[in-house]
């Protein structure tokens, strides 16, 4: 019942003319020593968010430079994903906690997928809090285990925190975006390795700004009037209804500006639909600010249209664990504004690469300024651009990667 994800073909070769030769070279020579391990990534979905972002290009990379590796997706249902939102909400900071009932469907769905899990991995990453319990219902399966933390663990409701801890505590090792995110008490091992994004993935490739000019406007948008653009899930902690206070008030400065906030439905957020209801209701019909989602047909290379063409790209979160949209957008070159929270001030450095916000209305002020001068909006994009390549990308995450799973498997 765990569904292995079909992988795409990446070579790792493509990559040595963005990352460099030395970058190659030293990924291979690590994978080298660990040819022919059984790896598996287990994760909650393969449709949606950051994680099975990553893994589309890390899991083919891995495969690419010799590894056995397979990412598999684990059953759930409705009444699993309901209490997996409420525990992912609470680890970063919701003080409602799931109640017993609801700890209970958590506990029976981690059996399920422990029993149906086969056997003889060498190493098995289990992704995020939906399948942690994993590791202690079947520990045999793997040789060793680590727990990959997505999410922003640095003020979790310590309820649900100490719920959870003693599944976590049978992991060897645990990997954490950011120093801060590390839980205080944690019997693991914790090592930070922040994320990546993919540059030759169709989200992320070069794109003519004609062709990105070509898919906005079969969008309806008015590619000669300015675009603000949010692409994140319909989420209250990506803040899309403080994304339309903020334009609005940049409305009433320049009249002609749009706003399109693009959004995937996640297959394990049965919260996104009413999220993007809200959003819609506080749009309020206003015919320049379009709200999208997979549903419209808005896929990778419209993101990455959106993303390309736009004058600033917003991500106006109040938490974000890292926020792969920032550096997707950055990598774009394209003037960033976003949330002073999570992992946005590691990929941005206020007023060189972007500008962090603390409201509405710094975020307003800070696209009036972009808006009102294209080179600033240019140098800011240029100097994003380069920290993105020297920090954030693919090949990087990958050396990481096999210098934690050789350090693992001795
Ligand atoms: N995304 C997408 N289409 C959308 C909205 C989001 O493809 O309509 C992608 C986005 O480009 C990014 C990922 O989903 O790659 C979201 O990852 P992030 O770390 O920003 O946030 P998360 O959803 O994991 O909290």
């Amino acid at each position: 019942m765990l569904q292995p994800v079909p992988l795409a073909q990446k070579n790792l070769s493509d990559y040595a003319s963005i990352v460099g030769r030395s970058l190659i070279d030293e990924i291979r020579l690590l994978a080298e020593r660990l040819a022919g391990r059984r790896i598996l990534h287990m994760s909650a979905t393969a449709f949606g968010g950051g994680v099975s972002e990553i893994l589309y290009a890390l899991v083919p990379l891995m495969v690419d430079v010799g590894l056995d590796c397979e990412w598999h997706v684990i059953y759930g249902r409705e009444e699993f994903f309901n209490a997996t939102k409420l525990m992912h909400n609470a680890l970063q900071g919701n003080p409602v906690d799931l109640d017993g009932q609801q700890w209970n469907v958590w506990t029976d769905y981690n059996e399920i997928n422990a029993r149906e899990l086969s056997d003889g991995w060498d190493l098995c990453v289990v992704h995020d809090p939906q399948p942690a319990a994993v590791c202690q219902l079947a520990h045999d399966k793997a040789k060793h285990w680590i727990w990959r933390c997505h999410i922003d663990l640095s003020t979790p409701n310590p309820d649900t925190l100490a719920r959870l801890s003693p599944y976590i505590d049978c992991y060897p090792d645990a990997v954490f975006h950011m120093p801060g995110y590390v839980p205080a008490e944690i019997a693991s091992r914790p090592h930070v390795i922040p994320p990546a994004i993919d540059p030759l993935a169709p989200k992320n490739m070069a794109f003519s700004p004609d062709d990105a000019v070509y898919i906005c406007e079969q969008f309806g948008i008015d590619v000669d009037r300015p675009l603000l653009c949010q692409v994140s899930r319909f989420d209250p902690w990506k803040d899309p209804l403080g994304v339309i206070d903020a334009y609005r008030l940049v409305k009433q400065e320049v009249p002609e500006v749009q706003l399109a906030l693009v959004g995937s439905m996640a297959t394990d957020d049965p919260e996104g639909w009413d999220y993007f209801n809200a959003t819609v209701a506080h749009a309020d019909g206003d015919p320049d600010i379009h709200i999208l989602n997979n549903l419209n047909n808005v896929g990778a290379i419209e993101v990455n249209a959106f993303q390309s063409h736009c004058d600033v790209v917003i991500q106006k979160s109040i938490r974000e664990g890292f926020g792969l949209t920032v550096s997707e957008a950055i990598w774009k070159a394209k003037p960033f504004v976003g949330g002073n929270v999570g992992g946005i001030p590691l990929q941005v450095t206020d007023g060189q690469s972007g500008f962090l916000v603390e409201s509405p209305a710094h975020c307003a002020q800070r696209c009036l300024e972009i808006l009102a001068d294209p080179a600033l909006g240019a140098r800011l994009g240029r100097a994003g651009k380069e920290a993105v390549r020297r920090r954030f990308l693919m090949p990087r995450l990958l050396r990481d990667w096999l210098e934690l799973i050789d350090g693992a498997l001795g």
